[in-house]
């Protein structure tokens, strides 16, 4: 048997189904699936895709295939009942491209396709309606002669204004049968005028020609453009749908709509969308008059409403997601003419998630695959209201770092912040953030910098605080104190102006549920946080986090009465003078890490020794130099504006002020980053890893001796050798042997380390000889592994975007193919060496899905992120495992 090329669809029945899309593309293949699911379609057929292909070989469709639209054509004019080119009740077509893949703005249409001179005449006579017969054919010559033959559209929009302004009216629907008649063969004569041939009155040629016009539109200079864009391969070819025409506009018992099967801003499963009585489908969404919400068509024409209802509904059973629909009731008759899955707020995909679930229309896979991290991300932060973005500026644009919109005052420094929050929202806008601008960060609703990355000090802490943030977004100097900004966190976008917020919604049921679905799909990948207080750590463990992954001790040293010993540790001349700093620092740090206990009982708590160079504690070395240079003529206000800065009395003034220079530029380095820090400063300074590990002894200690289940973890920064780990060990067994011996609890203290340098992947089974984990610190192995300052990455990385030498910013997304193999290496090396070695990442991609992905795949144990991407991994490292299964595609398959 030949090949077939045409595939009709009726009532009830289809030649094809939704799965053709190769072959019927994706419009036809839709139509098929509504007509084989019984739900009422206009009647018709679809000419295949490989037509296409013929017709541009041959230069005509082959004879076989004219032979097979005739007899569909046949099946069309017998189930509605009407004939193409029959004077007394003539069938009209509307012909229609539709390709594998939607190639919007390629599409052409032709409508009411089959109306002549004879035909209009026995249209009025069916219709009783004039005017609507001659709208029908002067839309009908407008569109064959545009699309079929090539004539400019805007001389046939000139025709109706014209008619307009003769007839005296402003609106096409002002017009009468008359006028529309005198457009319609104005229309004509522009045709043969033109073509030098009347417009073709036989409808069969009318249908050749505007069939043919759809598959020369395939291979038009702006769809091929756009296929080269899209890569969508030239040989797909366009399908051509033909479809009896069906009419909205008949009457009061006519209607035409569009709607969606559940809302989609809020998810709630109600019938949602508008309609017109006695109108087209452009009418709808022209404005030229307003819509009615479809609720009121249960009034106006209830049964045709019910069987909408029951219809859209079944649909939404079937492909088991949002339909969007358009729909036609002729003379009370209902007929679908299009769905396909909607789009939806974050908050909606959330719920319509869940409820699809509950409902027995998806599975718990399904559901978790349809959300993306970006719908979840709605749910967790504000977003702009998009319609008040339109009304500003947009300034400036960086690097996405925290996700959130905020809206307030600029600020140009942390103590202008902290002043100005006391009258309302500020954002901090500053050149980049150091430890010195914690204060003004907690202040601010929201951080702008011009420099640095995805991993730069702006960008990591204010996503441990969960502020939105924009770093790296270049010249800032238009911004000036008291600018209103509104920021977006989540694209990048900085605009002049106040936008409206709407808030985060992240305590719905449907949250919940849909995160308890991703925890049982994502099983034993693990999801912790990134937490440095109890405070946090309480907020992670609400977030699901399954203990954390990294505290970083030395933001417990950021805040201000601690700053201050921690600058008498760095000060001290000897080691006695130092122990009697740390001495100081000790309870303090002991407490919070027993709140973090408290907070992650039963779960484990991975806490890191100092990591960052001291200088960072201390003044910066240009401010201490002016001030010292100041000091020799200042007045005794000076002196005590000076003193006050620096917490000193007058009388230490003359003696602290040049030594704190000494020190501070003693430690000044040309590239701290790769300086005296990590592991390198407990070598440096044991004293230092010995009072941190008795602060995490002796608070497990105490957590325990209260009934608690503490699980502490020590783990050792910036290692590239297993001998510098070795050192720090053989510190912290001693300090934690001590205390075992002293109280007789055991304590049971894993000891592990980070691999955040290349070389400790590349030796990661000699270091796995003394880690009992491993966490990659990918944002050191990033910086480290490309050689390239996460500080500094921002200077350049405008100019990087710009020309596309990144296709991801790899302090954001992971490298897979460089950093990642790092990864990779570490983890085979690591558990060669240690069998069933813990590894899990902290650096920021572990909050980031690609990355997370990569994670699973080569085998990690858990992702560790700051609290508020909690669950977006978990979101995440679900679909991860799904798609590890194979079992992520249902929402393609799924789609019509
Ligand atoms: C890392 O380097 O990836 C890491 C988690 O540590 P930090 O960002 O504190 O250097
Ligand atoms: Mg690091």
């Amino acid at each position: 048997m030949a090949e077939r090329h045409v595939f009709g669809f009726g009532r009830g029945w289809a030649d094809g189904d939704g799965e053709m899309k190769d072959v019927l593309g994706g419009k036809g293949a839709g139509l098929a699936a509504m007509a084989r699911a019984g739900v009422p379609v206009p009647p018709g057929f679809t000419i295949s895709t490989a037509v296409c292909n013929l017709y541009q070989r041959d230069g005509a469709v082959p004879a076989a295939v004219e032979a097979e639209i005739a007899a569909a054509l046949a099946k069309v004019e017998a189930e509605t009942g009407r004939r193409l080119g029959d004077p007394d009740d003539p069938l009209l077509l509307s012909v229609r491209s539709g390709a594998r893949f939607s190639m919007p703005g390629m599409m052409n249409t032709i409508l009411n396709l089959g109306l002549n001179e004879r035909t209009v005449r026995g249209l009025i006579r069916r219709s009783g309606r004039p005017r609507f017969a001659w709208d029908c054919y002067r839309r009908f010559v407008h569109m064959f002669g545009e699309v079929a033959l090539g004539i400019d559209g805007a001389r046939f929009e000139a025709l109706l204004s014209e008619q307009k302004r003769r007839a005296g009216v402003s609106l096409d629907t002002e017009l009468s049968a008359e006028d529309l008649e005198a457009v319609t063969r104005a229309g004509l004569a522009l045709v043969e005028e033109l073509t030098g041939a009347p417009l073709p009155s036989d409808p069969r040629e009318q249908l050749r020609r505007s069939r043919d016009a759809v598959f020369d539109s395939w291979w038009a200079p702006r769809a091929a453009y756009y296929r080269q864009m899209e890569k969508i391969p030239d040989d797909l070819g366009t399908a051509a749908n033909v479809q009896a025409m069906v009419f909205g506009n008949l009457g009061p018992d006519s209607a035409t709509g569009v709607g969606f099967t559940r809302d989609p801003a809020t998810g709630e499963p109600v019938l949602y969308g508008e309609f017109l009585l006695d109108a087209q489908g452009e009418d709808v969404v022209s404005g030229a008059r307003t819509p009615e919400p479809l609720a009121r068509l249960a009034e106006t024409l209830p049964a045709a409403h019910a069987e909408l209802a029951a219809t859209v509904r079944r649909l939404e059973g079937l492909l088991g997601d949002l339909q969007d629909f358009e729909f036609t009731v002729e003379r009370g008759q209902l007929y679908l003419l299009q769905t396909r899955n909607g789009k939806r707020t974050g908050t909606a995909a959330v719920r319509i998630a869940v409820d699809l679930v509950a409902e027995g229309k998806i599975d718990e896979k399904t559901a978790v695959s349809r959300v993306s991290p970006e719908q979840l991300e709605q749910l967790l932060h504000p977003v702009f209201a998009p319609a008040s973005l339109a009304a500003l500026t947009p300034i400036a644009r960086g690097i996405a770092a925290s996700p959130g919109a905020a809206v307030g005052r600029a600020a140009l420094s942390a103590d202008a912040a902290v002043l100005a929050a006391k009258d309302g929202p500020v954002i901090l806008v500053r050149p980049e953030t150091t430890a010195d601008d914690i204060h003004g960060m907690d202040a601010a609703v929201g951080i702008l910098t011009a420099v640095g990355g995805a991993s730069s000090h702006a960008a990591v802490v204010a996503r441990g605080m969960g502020r939105p943030c924009v770093a790296g977004a270049g010249h800032l100097d238009a911004i000036a104190e008291g600018d209103w900004l509104s920021l977006d966190g989540t694209t990048g976008e900085v605009f002049r102006g106040r936008a409206e917020t709407l808030p985060p919604d992240p305590r719905s049921p449907a949250f919940a549920s849909l995160m308890a679905m991703a925890d049982r799909i994502r099983g034993d990948f693990g999801v912790r946080a990134n937490v440095d207080t109890p405070a946090d750590a309480r907020r992670a463990r609400e977030l699901g986090a399954e203990g954390i992954g990294l505290c970083r001790t030395e933001h417990m040293f950021f805040a201000e009465e601690r700053v201050r010993h921690m600058r008498a540790m760095i000060l001290a001349d000897d080691e006695a003078s130092r122990r009697a700093a740390l001495a100081r620092l000790l309870p303090l740090q002991r407490a919070d890490f027993i709140g973090i206990f408290e907070a992650m009982d039963g779960l484990p708590v991975v806490i890191r020794t100092l990591d960052p160079p001291l200088h960072e504690f201390l003044p910066p070395r240009d401010e201490l130099q002016l001030d010292v240079a100041r000091l020799a003529h200042a007045t005794p206000a000076e002196r005590a504006e000076l003193a006050a800065r620096h917490g000193l009395s007058a009388t230490e003034l003359d003696l602290t002020l040049p030594a704190l220079l000494a020190r501070v530029s003693d430690l000044h380095e040309m590239n701290p980053m790769l300086g005296h820090r990590g592991c390198r400063l407990g070598i440096s300074y044991p004293e230092i890893t010995e009072m941190q590990v008795r602060a995490i002894a002796e608070a497990a200690l105490e957590v325990t001796r209260g009934g608690g289940r503490p699980v502490p973890e020590i783990m050792i920064p910036l290692v590239g050798d297993v001998a510098e780990l070795r050192h720090q060990r053989a510190i912290a067994e001693r300090v934690i042997a001590e205390i075992e011996s002293e109280t007789g609890i055991a304590l049971g203290v894993k000891i592990g380390t980070m691999i955040e340098i290349p070389r400790a992947a590349l030796t990661a089974d000699a270091i796995a000889s003394a880690a009992e984990f491993f966490s990659f610190g990918t944002n050191d192995l990033t910086q480290t592994t490309y050689g390239m300052s996460r500080d500094d990455y921002g200077k350049f990385a405008p100019r990087y975007r710009e020309l596309g030498i990144f296709k991801d910013d790899p302090f954001a997304v992971l490298d897979p193919e460089g950093v990642g193999r790092l990864l990779e290496m570490g983890v085979l090396r690591g558990r060669g060496a240690r069998p069933g070695l813990e590894v899990g990442v902290c650096g920021e991609h572990g909050g980031e899905p690609r990355s997370i992905a990569f994670c699973h795949r080569i085998g990690l144990d858990y992702v560790s992120c700051s609290p508020y991407r909690v669950p977006i991994a978990r979101l995440a490292a679900a679909q991860a495992v799904l798609a590890a299964a194979g079992e992520s595609g249902g929402e393609a398959r799924r789609t019509v």
